[in-house]
């Protein structure tokens, strides 16, 4: 079996991956996945813009 991430042989440790960077890396694919939606980033300059008082904790 060898790491999905890198093809490098894999490390009992990491299973199924050879390191922990490999590891981390799915997991970031994984994450970026979940949260890939086309979500405006600008709401948030928005609140740290310009906006009104109106929310002060967020
Ligand atoms: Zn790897």
């Amino acid at each position: 079996m060898s790491c999905p991430i890198c093809r490098k042989p894999t490390d009992p440790a990491y299973k199924p991956f050879c390191s922990r960077r490999c590891a981390d890396v799915d997991l970031a694919r994984w994450l970026r996945a979940d949260y890939a939606i086309p979500a405006p980033l600008t709401e948030m300059d928005e609140e740290t813009a310009d906006a009104p008082s109106q929310e002060d904790q967020k």
